[in-house]
C-alpha cells in the first residue's frame, strides 16, 4: 500500500470520527484497517463478523460518503473479515442438535438423541440453572457510552433465531462490579426465552460448578450432559469463580461442543480472558476468539439517566414517591462507584420518604447518601495498558517489552513495566511473567526489588513513574 493511500485511510478516519463523535468511532470503528484500494473500490477489513454487519446496515454510506470526500475517484467500499480471527466466523451454521461427533463425545457414545422441552423445570434443576431477577430485563438497560457496544452485541445474540449463522463466539463481556454484566445476561436470558426461538440457560458460574459436581455424585452426570445438548444458548455469569481441575475440563468440553454445534455462548467475568489465571491457554484463547467486550464505568450521565429510570419505576409502586432532578442529579455526581450504590441510594431516599413522609430534598439525599460518596472511582488496571503506557513512555514497542531482548534500552522499561504490574494490579508473580513473554516469577521479583531500590534515590526515575501511574489510573 502506498503511503498516499495510507495518509488518504487517516483522513477518511479523522472525518469519520469528526462526523460520528468518539464514542461511536470508539466503539465501531477502531479497530477497521485499511486491506487495498483497487480500481475506485476500497477494501476495509475489521476483526469480527459482528462489527462487519454493524458497519454494513448501519454505516455503510457514511464510510462511503467520508471516502469520496476524500478520493472522488472511490465508488465503492467493500468490507471484510480480517483472516486472523476467521476461526471464530466460519464456524458451522447452527444445527438444530449437536453433531454426532459431539454427541457421542458427551454421551460416552450412548446417546439417545433426547433433548429437553423448553420449561422442563426437572432438567432445569438438574442443570441447576440460576434464578433470573425479573427487572433485569432489556427494557430497563439503560444505553451510555460505555455499554453501548456490548448492549447490541447482547441484543444481536438474544435476537438471533435458531439456524441463523453465529456471528460471533462466545461474546464475552467484562467490566469491574456492578457495571452490568448480570443485568446484560439476564436480559438476554428472559428476551431469548420469551423470543422461543432457542432454549436460554443462565447459570453462574457457581452453579455451573455445583450442578455439574453434585450430577456427579449422584450418578447422572449423563443425563446432565445430555441436558446440555438441548441448550440453544449458554449463558455464564461471573466466569471468573470457576475453580477446579475437572470443573474446569468439562467448562471447556462444553464450551467447545457447544461451540462448534453453532450454538451460542455468552459469558460474562470481571477481567478479560487473558486473566483468567487458572483457565489453561486453549480455554482462554477458546474465549478470546470470539467478540470480547468491555464496559467501562457508568459516566455521569448515564448514572443520572439510571437513576431516572430507576425512580420512574419505584413509582409504579410509590405514587407519592417524588424525587427533583437536582437531587437525581447530585446523587449521580457524587454516588460513583457502581450500578448497586445508585440503586442503594435511591433505596435510602425511598425508605426515608416512606417512613417519616418528609418530601426528598437535596438536603436529605446529602445526608441519606453520605458513606455513598466515593472519593475517586478505582480504576482497573490492566497489563496490557501498563505494557502499552510504559513503552510509548520509553519510545520502545510492546513486542520489545515482551522479547528476551536485554539492551538497557529495554531492560529498565520492562522492569519498571513488571514494577507497575505488581503494584497497580492484584495479579501473581507467576502471572506477571507469563504476560511479559513466559518469564519466571523470579525474574519478576527481581525487576520489582530493582526498581523499588532504585526510587529511593533516583528522583528522576520515581518521578517518572508517578507519572505513569497517574496516567494508568486517570
Ligand atoms: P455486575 O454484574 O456487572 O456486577 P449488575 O448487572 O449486577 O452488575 O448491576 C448492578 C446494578 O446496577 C443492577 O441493579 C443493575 O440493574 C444496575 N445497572 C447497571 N448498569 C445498568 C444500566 N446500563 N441500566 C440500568 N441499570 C443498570
Ligand atoms: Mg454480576
Amino acid at each position: 500500500m502506498s503511503n498516499g493511500e495510507q495518509e488518504s485511510w487517516s483522513r477518511v478516519k479523522e472525518r469519520l470520527r469528526a462526523e460520528v463523535g468518539d464514542d461511536v468511532y470508539s466503539s465501531w470503528f477502531a479497530r477497521m484497517d485499511l486491506e487495498a484500494i483497487e480500481e475506485g473500490a476500497v477494501r476495509l477489513s475489521v476483526p469480527t463478523r459482528f462489527l462487519k454487519s454493524w458497519i454494513q446496515s448501519h454505516y455503510a454510506e457514511r464510510v462511503l460518503a467520508c471516502w469520496q470526500a476524500q478520493e472522488s475517484t472511490v465508488t465503492r467500499v467493500e468490507l471484510i473479515v480480517r483472516s486472523a480471527v476467521l476461526k471464530s466466523a466460519v464456524l458451522p451454521k447452527a444445527k438444530s442438535d449437536i453433531t454426532a461427533d459431539h454427541a457421542s463425545r458427551y454421551t460416552n457414545g450412548n446417546s439417545n438423541g433426547r433433548a429437553f422441552s423448553p420449561g422442563d423445570p426437572s432438567v432445569h434443576e438438574a442443570l441447576g440453572g440460576s434464578p433470573l431477577d425479573p427487572r433485569l430485563t432489556f427494557d430497563t438497560f439503560v444505553v451510555g457510552r460505555s455499554n453501548t457496544l456490548a448492549h447490541a452485541a447482547a441484543k444481536q445474540v438474544a435476537g438471533a433465531k435458531r439456524g441463523d449463522p453465529v456471528m460471533f463466539n462466545p461474546l464475552y463481556i467484562h467490566s469491574g462490579v456492578g457495571l452490568g454484566k448480570t443485568h446484560l445476561l439476564q436480559a438476554v436470558t428472559w428476551a431469548g426465552n420469551a423470543a422461543g426461538e432457542r432454549k436460554v440457560l443462565y447459570l453462574t458460574a457457581e452453579k455451573f460448578m455445583y450442578g455439574f459436581v453434585s450430577a456427579l455424585r449422584t450418578q447422572t452426570a449423563l443425563a446432565f450432559k445430555e441436558a446440555l445438548r438441548g441448550i440453544g444458548v449458554l449463558v455464564i455469569d461471573d466466569l471468573q469463580f470457576l475453580q477446579g481441575k475437572s470443573t474446569q475440563a468439562e467448562f471447556c468440553h462444553t464450551l467447545n461442543a457447544l461451540i462448534d454445534a453453532g450454538r451460542q455462548v455468552v459469558i460474562a467475568s470481571d477481567r478479560p480472558p487473558s486473566d483468567l489465571e487458572s483457565l489453561d491457554d486453549r480455554v482462554r484463547s477458546r474465549l478470546a476468539g470470539g467478540l470480547v467486550v468491555e464496559m467501562g464505568p457508568l459516566g455521569e450521565e448515564l448514572r443520572f439517566e439510571i437513576l431516572k429510570a430507576r425512580v420512574l419505576a419505584a413509582r409504579a409502586h410509590h405514587p407519592a414517591f417524588d424525587v427533583p432532578l437536582p437531587v437525581l442529579g447530585y446523587i449521580a455526581k457524587t454516588v460513583t462507584h457502581n450500578g448497586r450504590d445508585l440503586e442503594g441510594a435511591l433505596n435510602r431516599l425511598l425508605a426515608h420518604n416512606k417512613l417519616t413522609g418528609h418530601a426528598v430534598t437535596l438536603e436529605m439525599a446529602e445526608r441519606e447518601v453520605r458513606d455513598l460518596i466515593r472519593p475517586q472511582e478505582p480504576k482497573r488496571v490492566k497489563i496490557e495498558d501498563i505494557q502499552r503506557v510504559v513503552a510509548r513512555q520509553y519510545n520502545v514497542s510492546r513486542s520489545d517489552l515482551l522479547s528476551s531482548r536485554r539492551t538497557a534500552n529495554v531492560v529498565r522499561p520492562r522492569q519498571v513495566a513488571m514494577y507497575l504490574a505488581k503494584t497497580l494490579t492484584l495479579r501473581s508473580l507467576p502471572e506477571i511473567g507469563r504476560r511479559f513473554g513466559g518469564r519466571d516469577h523470579t525474574t519478576v521479583l527481581h525487576a520489582v526489588r530493582k526498581i523499588e531500590g532504585l526510587v529511593g534515590n533516583d528522583m528522576a526515575l520515581a518521578e517518572e513513574i508517578e507519572i505513569l501511574k497517574r496516567q494508568l489510573q486517570e
